[in-house]
């Protein structure tokens, strides 16, 4: 494995309970003036708001509000959070819903902090100067946002995705309880499973050598994922269901299993092109894009993919070839997603031939993108064509 330096500091607090046990604790250690992030109403409805604030005002803090962060968060709703934060003079953001406000609220975070645009930290045009400190309440499993630095930030008037972060960005705390994602609706859920299944598949498509641990981590994440998703889907209250997804998101990309191995990650700055112009749900692109993405590199290291085949699908290699098993994972994973209920093609969203090449373009425009393999704008515009 490559050397490395590991440092989570985020403060987990999962199960049920524990948000009213310790959250009024958590805030008052930081300070009494709270910018409450929330998305476009389902805390409301599920009763996780009133819960929220009614701590929060028996802990005698004093709450702002910005409502309304978009699924795939816009620059212009950071803005607002950024203002609200200077003008009000926060101590604490407070993110309450899935990796869309999670994301946002750490872009504000950055944003308070920073003496120009925020955008520039996405743009790679400036690095994060600081933070203010952010707690979470997750109420959707997918992006592991709850205990990672990164976020990812929609510039609709450029029409960019980009994901940014830095060391300041972890959340301080995470309250993660699997009853605030009962309400999740099914399609959702189903990107939520794709999500993480595709951080996981981003790290185990890797060219360091000698990672056995590493591997069969990820296996174990990818499987319970598989195992656990259709119960979730079918019995949206399944408490088990609910806890191990939860617990599977945070864990597919909180570090924890990937310590010491370069991950891939080209089929998640093609999902970003997409929904940069489409606006689609990234677990949806993400379930659209990453078979085509395992056709056209399996070749690098057929092994790699033989071994999810038989280690994570239970194949048996008697009288294969590598190759064979090879082929064999990728229809594993497209008839998974298939059974599940995941997008299978960008006609599922409408979206045809005629921004393959803007998107390629811009997928490339910090230059080659992915690990395992080196892509350039050809290759994208070739996987986006089989995409179709
Ligand atoms: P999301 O965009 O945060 O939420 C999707 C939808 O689910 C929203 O309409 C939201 O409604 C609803 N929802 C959330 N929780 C709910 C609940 N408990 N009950 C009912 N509805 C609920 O979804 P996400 O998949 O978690 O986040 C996607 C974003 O994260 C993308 O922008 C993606 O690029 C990014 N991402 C970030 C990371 C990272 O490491 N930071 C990794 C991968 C992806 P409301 O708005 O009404 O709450
Ligand atoms: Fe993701």
């Amino acid at each position: 494995m490559d050397a490395f330096r590991f440092q989570n500091p985020t403060a987990l607090y999962y199960g049920k309970g524990q948000i009213e046990s310790h959250l009024a604790n958590e805030v008052l250690q930081v300070g009494k003036r709270v910018l409450l992030v929330y998305g476009g109403g389902s805390i409301k409805r599920s009763g996780l708001y009133d819960k929220v604030v009614g701590i929060l005002k028996d802990a005698s803090v004093t709450t702002f509000e910005l409502s309304g962060v978009e699924p795939n968060p816009r620059l212009t709703t950071v803005h607002k959070g950024v203002d609200i934060c200077r003008t009000e003079n926060i101590d604490l953001i407070l993110a309450i819903g899935g990796g869309s406000v999670l994301d946002c609220a750490k872009a504000i975070a950055m944003g308070a902090k920073y003496d120009g645009d925020v955008w520039d930290i996405y743009a790679r045009k400036g690095k994060a100067t600081g933070a203010l400190p952010l707690g979470t309440i997750l109420t959707l499993a997918a992006t592991g946002s709850e205990m990672n630095a990164g976020g990812v930030i929609t510039n609709w008037e450029t029409k960019e995705k980009l994901g940014g972060g830095s060391p300041y960005t972890y959340p301080r705390f995470s309250f993660c309880d699997p009853e605030n994602t009962y309400t999740v609706p099914r399609d959702q859920t189903i990107y939520g499973a794709c999500d993480m299944l595709a951080h996981c598949f981003e790290h185990y498509f890797h060219r360091t050598e000698h990672t056995p641990l590493q591997q069969h981590l990820i296996e174990a994440v990818i499987k319970t994922i598989i195992e656990n998703t259709k119960a979730a889907i079918d019995h949206p209250n399944d408490y088990h269901a609910r806890e191990t997804l939860m617990y599977c998101s945070t864990m597919a990309l909180n570090g924890m299993i990937s310590m010491g191995i370069q991950g891939d990650w080209a089929c998640h700055a093609i999902e970003h092109e997409i929904s940069a112009i489409y606006d689609i749900p990234h677990g949806g692109g993400l379930a659209i894009i990453f078979p085509h993405w395992m056709d056209y590199t399996k070749q690098v290291n057929p092994s790699r993919f033989a071994s999810l085949a038989t280690n994570v699908f239970g194949v048996n290699p008697d009288g294969k070839s590598v190759d064979e098993l090879a082929d064999i994972a990728i229809a594993k994973v497209r008839d998974y997603y298939r059974e599940i209920g995941a997008p299978q093609h960008l006609a599922d969203y409408d979206i045809g031939d005629d921004q393959l090449d803007t998107m390629a373009s811009q997928a490339v425009r910090f230059g080659e993108i992915g690990n395992f393999k080196k892509l350039n704008k050809d290759d994208v515009y070739n996987i986006l064509k089989a995409s179709l």
